[in-house]
């Protein structure tokens, strides 16, 4: 049987799926953050997966390390925070290719240059006068 890696680790990720009584409820202004980045994330995958990118990489302040998270994962963690559960951090990763993910903030970036490309919704790029 292979070892527990969390075996002696206080911050085992399944002591995170225990319902907490102290959890916070979600803040109005919370849950207007947690919506637009639902609408943002479904964005993101609109136009980035067509491209071979299959979701977010993130560094996390635990472990220090990079974690990817597939778009259907960022969303289904997002819809649980907005039912006030709690999302286990650490998602298990099947070996992903780091190539495949791109941090929030590119994604971010990547959809405001297609607006600013392709919707008119800033002046046009010069040689489409
Ligand atoms: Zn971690």
């Amino acid at each position: 049987m292979p070892l527990d890696p969390f075996a002696d680790d206080p911050n085992d990720p399944a002591s995170l799926l225990e319902p907490d009584e102290d959890y916070p409820p979600v803040s109005a202004e919370e849950r207007e953050a947690l919506e637009s980045d639902l609408v943002n994330v479904r964005d993101f995958k609109r136009v980035l997966e067509p491209r071979g990118i299959r979701g977010v990489s993130m560094l996390c302040e635990d472990c220090e390390e990079m974690h990817f998270y597939d778009w259907g994962i960022i969303e289904s963690n997002i819809k649980t925070l907005l039912d006030q559960q709690i999302v286990p951090v650490h998602e298990p990763g099947a070996q992903p290719n780091p190539e495949h993910y791109v941090t929030w903030d590119y994604c971010l970036g990547y959809a405001d240059a297609m607006d600013f490309a392709f919707n008119g919704l800033r002046p046009r790029f010069p040689w489409q006068r």
